[in-house]
């Protein structure tokens, strides 16, 4: 029994299923895919959660290559995405460096966001040895302890909290940057690991990818071959409770059976507990934009004043295939940690701001927003329950796959017992 629907439940309940087992698949709402899901938005349907993937570890690829997609994978523009700092204009993300950590702390692309003496400070890393802080849990922490705060708020922190929702504190260090450590270690500094992965990561191409017409065509894909492997999915079925071997539905009704548990945080634990996170999405007649003045899109810097989102994404110029569906038109997606009164304006401005270019608003075609609520990490797993899903394996969608592979695998090797 699968508790949660959205792509960890779904991967799990696939491969038991391929597997030869009876699954059943409870989900609280009406549809499947949770995060990873569609809307429609001036006319173009259009991701409203996650709208790519982390090549990382090859896991989605494969997935969703099984899932016959594999002719869909499309590489987002190389162009790269900008910075918006606390003071002055946006301005390119360094080039020669991860998640924000700079492998030439001393390159004019960095200096002109940190300024000489932080810029230094962050150079001078490479005097200490590599084993300094290389025990460190997060990446915050190590980032911190290197090269110091001004590289960690100024550079990695917006880089964070913009892709991942979280703070560089929250993330752990192996689970966001693999083999980062290890490089430290080896090299004797922190910048020129930043270097050797950068350059083994080029080799291998873009480190990310979506599906043309949309991520959330792996979840349509997911849940049509639950259909035809005979899962049994129930949709507004909301689980109160588990334990080993059963589920109590919110109706009371019990259902035995070896329960995997797929849903954002601890069940019980009122879903308002969790952060939110916002996507604004405007559609925009706005010929100002076809140059791409940003890139892919800007990170925000914690502090930037006057501007409330954490991230935007130029969504036409940073995937080809999105650009000619739009027809000329640009799609701009703004993301917030926190509800907005008068989003629609807010996100206007705040994409006039970042974009640098005037956005009256007979610009805008048309508006949309979602909110999502995101778990906050599980401390415990119940004895004898399988856990699954971003609470288990962190957030993104490589991270929740092979997570959830992995776990179906266990589950598959116990049943074979
Ligand atoms: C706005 C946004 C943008 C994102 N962009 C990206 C991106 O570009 N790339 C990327 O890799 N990742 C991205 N992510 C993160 C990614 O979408 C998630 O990490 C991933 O989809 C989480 O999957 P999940 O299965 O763990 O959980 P969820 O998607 O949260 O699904 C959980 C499911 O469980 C159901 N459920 C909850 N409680 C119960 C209950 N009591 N009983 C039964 N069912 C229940 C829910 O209805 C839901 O269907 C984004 C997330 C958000 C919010």
């Amino acid at each position: 029994m699968v508790v949660g629907g959205g792509v960890g439940g779904l991967v799990v309940a696939r491969r038991l299923a391929l597997g030869g087992h009876h699954v059943t698949l409870l989900e609280a709402s009406g549809r499947l895919g949770g995060t990873v899901s569609r809307h429609t938005v001036g006319g173009l349907d259009l991701d409203a959660g996650a709208e790519s993937f982390a090549l990382r570890g090859g896991t989605v690829a494969t997935l969703v290559g099984e899932l016959g997609l594999g002719e869909d994978i499309v590489s987002p523009n190389p162009e790269g995405a900008w910075l918006q700092p606390v003071r002055g204009d946006a301005v390119p993300l360094p080039k020669m460096s991860l998640l924000g950590i700079p492998g030439s702390p001393m390159a004019a692309d960095v200096m002109a966001i940190l300024g000489g003496k932080a810029a230094f400070r962050a150079f001078s890393e490479a005097l200490l040895p590599g084993t300094y802080a290389a025990k460190s849990v997060t990446l915050g922490e190590l980032v911190r302890k290197r090269m110091g705060p001004a590289v960690l708020e100024n550079l990695v922190a917006p880089i964070v909290r913009g892709v991942h929702s979280l703070e560089p504190d929250e993330l752990e260090l192996d689970r966001v940057a693999p083999g980062l450590r290890a490089a430290m270690r080896r090299t004797g500094s922190l910048a020129r690991a930043v270097l050797e992965t950068r350059t083994t990561a080029a080799k291998a191409g873009s480190s990310v990818a979506g599906i043309r017409g949309g991520v959330f065509r792996i979840v349509e894909a997911l849940s049509a071959d639950l259909v035809r492997f005979g899962v049994d999915i129930r949709y507004n079925t909301r689980v109160r409770d588990v334990a080993e071997n059963r589920v109590t539905l919110d109706d009371g009704e019990t259902i035995e059976g070896r329960v995997v548990v797929a849903t954002p945080g601890l069940l019980g634990t009122p879903v308002e507990a969790g952060r939110a996170a916002v996507l604004a999405t405007l559609v925009l007649d706005a010929p100002q934009l076809d140059s791409a003045p940003r890139g892919t899109g800007v990170l925000v810097a914690a502090g930037a004043p006057g501007i409330q989102a954490r991230a935007l994404t130029h969504a036409t110029a940073k995937w080809p295939w999105l650009a000619e569906r739009a027809d000329g038109n640009h799609i701009v997606r703004l993301s917030y940690s926190a509800e907005v009164a008068n989003h629609a304006e807010v996100a206007r401005s705040d994409a006039e701001r970042l974009l640098g270019v005037s956005l009256p608003a007979s610009s805008v075609i048309d508006f949309a927003r979602v909110l999502w609520r995101r778990p906050n990490r599980q401390e415990h797993t119940p004895e004898g329950i399988s856990l699954v899903g971003e609470t288990a394996s962190g957030t993104g969608l490589a991270s929740v796959v092979a997570q959830a592979e992995a776990e179906a695998q266990s589950l598959l090797g116990d049943f074979a017992q």
